[in-house]
Formats: C-alpha cells, structure tokens, sequence
C-alpha cells in the first residue's frame, strides 16, 4: 500500500518517503535506494559506473571536483587532489602524524587541533571535504529520481570511534542531508545478504572487508534481529592499492625502469599505476594479462605470488579477531566478502579454505555495503514490517560545572532508551547545595548550549570540599524523556526532576546548533583549555591557603613569604586570559611548594610514631 503524506505548509501532497542508503568508502563512494522490496544502486549518467571514486580536485579556477573527473588529477596534480578523506575524519594533528608521509597534500600541524587539509592558502576540514563527496552523492540520486532527498543511512566502519561517526553526520549535515542512522558495514554487508532478517535465528558471521587502501574483518554475533560487533581487526594501511604497487614494482624491474624517471615522470607514473590495476582485475577473470602496446605483461601465477604475502598478512587478522571474539575458526556460520579485492579469485578460494564453508560472494562486493544501507534505510521509513527501530539522541546531553563548561552525561547519537552517571564532588567547604543545570547541545561552554532546567540538590552535610560524593544520573526513556537525580552519597539526600529533552526544538535549529559546534570548535578548545587553567589554579590556591594555616609551625616565615608571592603570581594570572602564564604560575608554586609539603608529610608521621595525635 503506497502511502501518501500532505505538505501541511502548502497543502500539496508529497510522494512516499524515501530514505537513501550511503556507503562513504575511503576509496569509492555509493548511493542506493531500496523500492518495493528491491535495491537500486544509483549508476553515473551513462549508466555503466556505480562506484564514486572518493577524490576531490580543487582546479586552479577555484572549481571543486568530485569523483570520476578528479581522480584523473591524482599523480599531475597531486598537491591540489584529495583522496582517502575517510582516514582523517574525527581525527586530530597528533593522531595522523605518523602517517603524514603517505598523504601527497599539506595538512595543517598544530598538535592539539583536529586535522585540516591545506590547498593554496585555505583549510579544509575533513568534515567539509567528506560533505562535498555526499554532495555529489545527493544530486546523483536526486537527478536519477527527479525529485529532492535529504533523509539517508551512512554506513562507517565498525572499528570507528564516537568521534569519527559524529564527524560522519556533520559530514552529512553539512551537505543538506538529514542522517537518521550511522549503521557499522559489516552489518549493512550482511543485511544485503538477508543475514539477520529473520528474528528466529542467531547467526555468528564474520564479514571480510578488503578494499582499496585499508583491510578490516568484523565478527558479528546476530541475536533477535540486533547486530553485536564481538570483535574487529585489521589494518589501515593494506588494500587494492598495495597489489598496484607490487606488479609496478615488478614490471620496473622486469622492464629495467629506473626508480628516478618515475619520479621525474608524472605520466609515467600514473600510466604504470592505472595500467597494474587494470591488469589486476583482468586477471580475476583471465589467465593471461598484455597491455595494449604488448610491452607490460603478466601472468596469473606470478599475480598470485605478488598477492600471497597481503592475503597472509590478512589471515593473522582473521585469526586474531576469531580469537578476541572467544570463538573457534568453526563456530563461525557464515562468511561474507566486502569490498572490491575480494573479487580476486585467489581470496576468495583462500578464504573459503580457511573457514572450510563456502562463502558468500554471490553480490557485487564494492555494492553490499550500500545496498545494506539502503535496506536499512527501507527499514527506517516503515516499509518493511516487524522491525524494531531502535532510536539514537539527536544532541548531547549534560549539566553545566565548574566554570561554565559543558559535561556530557549522555553524548549524541546514544541509542535509547539509556541511562548513564557520573560523580561529582563540591568545590567550597561546608557547601550546603549544588545547582544541577541540565544542557543541551555539542558545544563546550554551557553558555552555547540550550538550557533544558535546573535544580538544586539541598541538604548536604558540612564537609571539606572535594569529600561530598554527588551522583548525577541521566535516565532517558524511549519517548524522548529525561529524567535526572542528584544524590549525595554519603548523606544519601537525593532529588529528581524530569524535563523533556526533545520538544520545543526544531530540525533548524538543530542544525544550527550542530553546524554552531563544528564552526566554533577550536575558539571552543582554546576557552576551555583556559577555564580548566583557572579551574585547576584556583583549587591550588585554596589548598595552598589550607596547607600554610595548617603547617605554619613547620614553615620558615620566608618559605610562607614565597608561598604567598607564587600564589598572588598565580590570581594575576588567572585575572588574565593566558592558558600558559596560568600553568607556569602554577608549576612554579607547585614546584616551590612540593619539597614543603614532603617535609610536613614526614613530620606529621614522625610526631604520630612518637604518640602525638595527627593533626586534622
Ligand atoms: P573502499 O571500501 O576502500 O572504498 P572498494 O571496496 O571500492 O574500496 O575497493 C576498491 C579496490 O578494489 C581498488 O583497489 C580496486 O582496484 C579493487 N578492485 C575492484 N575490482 C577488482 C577486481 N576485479 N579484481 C581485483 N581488485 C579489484
Ligand atoms: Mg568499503
């Protein structure tokens, strides 16, 4: 039965929804669409190519290029052509340094900030580089289909952390698309197969994903129609793109090709590059591979020998993702290929030898990923009957502390119903209550943030600061509706309040607030790194007042002289607005005042060992 909504706005009848499934690869990109039961991956105009390569060109006319067209650029024009964006995406300086070598364009190097791509003198975001790639993905669809789409499923690698799939929605925000769900690969892999389609069945499958530059294996455990990720491994840098290089190694030397006219040879280079990936998939149906001109050749033994210490290496993988998730090689059902290398006849037979059991390969292995998304997507908007869908957090959750800044109790994308907690303490002795204001939104200073209510958690018992132990405890059920208890434990006084964390919020203005959170964050970084900074200078202040009243027998009126000069270094510092003069302020105090607090401590247990009560 087709359904048939109304624009309340306009009053026009709007077409069935349709919600599309987005496979954002490291190496190539799909879109697909699933209608009456079927999937449809999306082609390019004339209707022979399914894949978008995941390259972006930026040409000297301040153009930017997406796919098929800017892959031609890779080897002349390498410093303006972006490819394996995926790898940088949620990542910052410090963690893709070491692989820095391997990219052939800038990126920016400041330690403590997410990683940006440079071209001429402007800085691109991964995040902003991966929207351009789902742009291109939205107007293929919206061209084939001839109307406008915004809501999809974009699938991420199981291994990816929060970080990485947050970026993956901003990514799709950021291109106008509305991401109802980041679902793992290997699971859209095996939907695509029908694996986990039937509720009745547990299924153990482990999902074997070789494509152009990275290699991952995925154990899934299939309970109830609910994916379980038992394990993964693999490795970030092995691929499609590791068998080109070897037969070109293998026919620069065979053709006795000097490594340096590669270099100096931009063309050459990239001849020989397409030329081995061309052979490499001739020869997944062929015995024999000859070059136009006849002057490359290559047969498939000598393929196979040039594949066998990757396909190895991959196996450990296996192994070791087999044993993590506590099973036997034998416990495993089923096995499914993902990815364009698997169509090499020599995995697939390797593999199927492995795990003794014929495996399934039956689907294009570059398409099972979208076409998994665009079921998943077809589950989304109701069209298959009897699922369970299980619903995600649009924007963090947490209570505004010390400072003004944000903490996250219950971060974005969670699925719910959830609950989670954290503990706290006082700042101030003999603090009687605690104001508990409750935010929403990924920015780090509360102020940003939308306030959905405050309490105050009253009656604590007069103790030193930092003994109290409040819990704050998020619970949010599966309507959208949060409830939060504060409860010191010691005392066991608790209250409770329940504020609705989703109404009263628009589409917009959730993409305002997200796009907000990307835009601002690194003044955000900067301005929480100097709350911290104050933060942390003024509880050493006041633990410093504390010591000297404390130990002032001990002390020599010059040493309490100098605590007190580093200790008004430090105020000035904190009534200013550098991070660095505050820490040095504080080291400075810290490292006077260490050797003092090492002779109190001894004097303190001398004087307990000698009979005499220590002190308070
Ligand atoms: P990713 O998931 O990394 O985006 P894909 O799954 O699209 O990548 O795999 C791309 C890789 O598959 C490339 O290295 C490509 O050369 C390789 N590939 C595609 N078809 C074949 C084939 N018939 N034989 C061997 N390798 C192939
Ligand atoms: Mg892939």
């Amino acid at each position: 039965m087709a359904k048939i909504s109304i624009n309340m706005k306009s009053g026009e009848l709007v077409e069935e929804e349709l919600i599309v499934g987005i496979d954002l690869g490291t190496t190539n990109s799909l879109v697909a669409y699933a209608k009456s039961g079927k999937t449809n991956i999306v082609k390019d105009d004339s209707g022979q190519n399914s894949l978008v390569p995941s390259v972006i060109h930026f040409n000297t006319q301040g153009e930017i290029i997406v796919g098929e067209a800017a892959k031609k650029n890779l080897i002349t024009s390498p410093e303006r052509t972006i490819y394996s964006v995926k790898r940088l995406l949620g990542k910052s300086y410090a963690d893709v340094k070491n692989a820095e070598a391997n990219l052939s364009y800038d990126i920016i190097d400041q330690e403590d900030q997410l990683v940006k791509i440079k071209i001429d003198d402007v800085f691109y975001s991964p995040v902003s580089l991966s929207a351009e790639i789902l742009k291109y993905l939205k107007l293929r669809i919206e061209k084939h289909l001839g109307r406008k789409i915004s809501k999809t499923v974009i699938t991420v690698p199981a291994y990816f952390n929060d970080s990485q799939r947050q970026a993956t929605r901003d990514a799709g925000k950021l291109a106008g698309l509305d991401v109802l769900r980041i679902i793992n690969e290997p699971t859209a892999a095996s939907l695509a197969y029908g694996i986990g389609l039937d509720k009745e069945k547990t299924e153990t499958v482990a999902v074997y994903d070789l494509g152009g530059g990275t290699f991952d294996v995925s154990i899934l455990r299939i309970e109830d129609g609910v994916f379980d990720v038992l394990s993964t491994n693999g490795d970030t840098y092995l691929g499609g793109d590791d068998i080109d290089k070897a037969i070109l190694n293998y026919w620069v030397a065979e053709n006795n090709i000097s490594k340096a006219s590669l270099v100096d040879d931009k063309g050459l280079n990239q001849m020989l590059r397409l030329l081995a990936e061309e052979a490499k998939k001739h020869l997944s149906s062929n015995a024999h591979y000859k070059s136009e001109d006849g002057s490359f050749t290559l047969d498939k033994g000598t393929f196979e020998a040039l594949v066998k210490p990757l396909f190895d290496k991959t196996i450990n993988c296996v192994e070791q993702a087999v044993k993590d998730a506590d099973l036997k090689v034998s416990e495993i059902d089923e096995v499914i290929l993902v990815g364009g290398s698997t169509r090499i006849p020599m995995i697939k037979s390797g593999l199927a030898e492995y795990f003794k059991k014929p495996i399934y390969d039956e689907l294009n292995p570059d398409e099972v990923v979208a076409m998994g998304a665009a079921i998943q997507a077809d589950i989304l908007a109701g069209n298959t009957k009897g699922f369970l869908l299980i619903d995600v957090t649009p924007l963090s959750l947490g209570i505004e502390t010390m400072g003004g800044l944000m903490d996250t109790i219950i971060p974005r994308n969670s699925k719910i119903p959830v609950s989670a907690g954290r503990s706290y303490t006082t700042s101030v002795d003999g603090q009687k209550n605690l104001k508990v204001a409750v935010y929403q939104g990924e920015r780090d200073l509360v102020e940003h943030n939308r306030k959905l209510g405050e309490f105050i958690l009253k009656d604590i018992p007069p103790m030193a600061a930092g003994m109290p132990k409040i819990e704050v405890h998020f619970i949010l059920d599966a309507d959208g509706i949060l409830k939060v208890r504060a409860s010191e434990l010691r005392s066991g006084h608790s209250t409770e309040v329940k504020i609705k964390s989703q109404y009263g919020i628009s589409e917009e203005e959730m993409g305002r607030m997200l796009l907000d959170s990307i835009k601002h964050a690194e003044v955000d970084m900067k301005a929480k790194a100097l709350l911290e900074a104050k933060n942390e200078g003024r509880s050493i202040v006041l633990s410093s007042n504390k010591f000297i009243k404390q130990n002032a027998e001990i002390l020599d009126p010059s040493e309490i002289e100098s605590l007190h000069s580093h200790m008004n270094d430090l105020n000035i510092a904190m009534n200013g607005d550098n991070k660095d003069a505050i820490n040095n302020a504080m080291n400075n105090l810290n490292e006077f005042a260490n050797p003092l607090a090492q002779r109190a401590m001894d004097y303190n247990i001398k004087k307990a060992l000698e009979g005499t009560s220590l002190k308070d």
